[in-house]
C-alpha cells in the first residue's frame, strides 16, 4: 500500500485549501496515511514532510507501521506536541479535522499552537477514502467472502426451529472467524418475525418458529476492511403481506444498482430506489438512506441519501451498498443490502455472490 502516495494527494489538496500543514487525528484518517494500526495515533501532514505521533504502548508497533516516517512518541499531553510538529514543518496556518476530536482536545490544540492559525477542515481525507484503489478492494471483497461463506454455512443450508436470535448472532460471527475475519464488522443483526420491523435490533433470546421471517445484516472485518450485507429469508411460508413487500424492496434494489455509475448523484441513486417504494405506498415504512460507501469504516462517505449534499456525485472506484428496507411494526421487515463497486467502464459490479431471491427455508 502506497501511504506515501495518499500523503502526497492530501499535500496537494493543502496547496488548494492554502494550508501549511493538516493535523489528522481521526483514527481510520491515520491508518490510511500512514498504515498504522493502534488506538492512539496521530499525523501531522505538511508541505514537504510529515510527524507521526504516538504513545509509550506503540513505540514499537509503529516502528514496523511507520517506517517511512519520522515518529515522536509523546509521554504526556499530546496537544504539545502536535503544535511543536506543526511548528516543526513551518507552519502558518494549519488545518485541523472538525470530526476528529473531541471539544476539549481541540482546546488543548488551540492553547498550545501559540501564533499559528487553526483552521477547521472537514472530510478531507475521506473523500479521498471514498476511492478505492485494487489493494483495497481486494480486502473488502475477502470481508465478503467471509460473510458468504458464513451465510452458506448457517443459514441456507437450513435453520432450525427454536434457535434464538442470539445464538444464531454467534454462529453468524464464529462462522466469519473461522473464514478468516479478523473481526466482526459491526453487532450482528439477527431479528425474527415482528422483531424485524426494527431497522436495527439488538439480538434477543426470541426463539424461531414457522412462519417467521429473518432478518440477517452482518459483515467481516480483513486487513482492516468491512463488508456489509443483509438478507431477508423465510422460515417456512410467509404473511403475503410480507412477501409483497419483499418484492418491493427486491425491485427497488434492483433499480438502486441500476443508477449506479460513475458521475450520477448520491441523491439520484436513492431516488431511483426510493421511487420503486414511494410507487407502492409504502414510502413512510423506509426511514433510511438507500447505502453508504464501505472501507475502513463500516459507514463512510459516500453516503446515498436523500439529502446528500446537492451536486455530490459517484465516482469510479467508490464502494457503497444498496439497501432499501420497509418496515411494518407488528408484522415484521425487509432488508435486502449488497456492496457493489463503481467500475470505470461505466455501471457497477456487485462485491459478493449470495443469491438475492428468497431463500424459504
Ligand atoms: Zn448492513
Ligand atoms: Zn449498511
Amino acid at each position: 500500500m502506497d501511504h506515501g502516495l495518499r500523503r502526497a494527494r492530501l499535500t496537494a489538496r493543502l496547496e488548494e485549501l492554502d494550508l501549511d500543514a493538516l493535523v489528522v487525528t481521526r483514527l481510520p484518517n491515520v491508518r490510511y496515511l500512514t498504515g498504522f494500526t493502534g488506538s492512539n495515533g496521530q499525523v501531522v501532514i505538511g508541505r514537504d514532510g510529515a510527524v507521526f505521533l504516538t504513545d509509550g504502548r506503540y513505540e514499537e508497533q509503529s516502528s514496523h507501521e511507520v517506517p517511512d516516517l519520522e515518529r515522536r512518541v509523546h509521554r504526556d499531553e499530546r496537544a504539545r506536541h502536535l503544535a511543536a510538529a506543526c511548528a516543526d514543518l513551518g507552519a502558518d496556518r494549519a488545518g485541523f479535522e472538525r470530526e476528529g476530536q473531541t471539544y476539549g482536545e481541540w482546546e488543548r490544540l488551540a492553547g498550545a499552537i501559540g501564533p499559528i492559525e487553526l483552521v477547521p477542515t472537514g472530510g478531507e481525507v475521506e473523500s479521498l477514502r471514498a476511492v478505492k484503489d485494487p489493494e483495497e478492494i481486494r480486502s473488502i471483497e475477502a470481508a465478503q467472502e467471509a460473510a458468504d461463506l458464513a451465510f452458506e454455512q448457517v443459514v441456507a443450508g437450513g435453520l432450525r426451529e427454536g434457535v434464538t436470535e442470539r445464538e444464531l448472532a454467534l454462529e453468524l460471527e464464529i462462522a466469519m472467524r473461522r473464514a478468516g475475519a479478523e473481526d466482526t464488522a459491526f453487532g450482528t443483526i439477527v431479528a425474527f418475525g415482528e422483531q424485524a420491523a426494527e431497522p436495527h435490533h439488538e439480538p434477543t433470546d426470541r426463539p424461531l418458529g414457522r412462519g417467521d421471517v429473518v432478518k440477517l445484516d452482518f459483515g467481516a472485518r480483513v486487513n482492516g476492511y468491512h463488508s456489509d450485507m443483509t438478507r431477508t429469508v423465510a422460515f417456512g411460508e410467509l404473511d403475503p403481506r410480507l412477501r409483497e413487500i419483499r418484492d418491493v424492496v427486491a425491485a427497488a434494489q434492483a433499480a438502486g444498482m441500476k443508477a449506479v455509475r460513475p458521475g450520477a448523484t448520491l441523491r439520484e441513486v436513492d431516488r431511483a430506489a426510493r421511487g420503486v417504494v414511494e410507487a407502492a405506498g409504502l414510502s413512510e415504512r423506509f426511514p433510511h438512506g438507500l447505502g453508504h460507501g464501505v472501507g475502513l469504516e463500516v459507514h463512510e462517505l459516500p453516503f446515498l441519501r436523500w439529502d446528500s449534499p446537492e451536486g455530490d456525485r459517484l465516482s469510479a472506484g467508490a464502494v457503497v451498498t444498496i439497501e432499501p428496507g420497509v418496515y411494518v411494526p407488528g408484522l415484521g421487515g425487509v432488508r435486502i443490502e449488497d456492496m457493489v463497486e463503481v467500475t470505470e467502464d461505466g455501471g457497477h459490479r456487485v462485491v459478493g455472490r449470495a443469491p438475492r431471491d428468497l431463500l424459504v427455508l
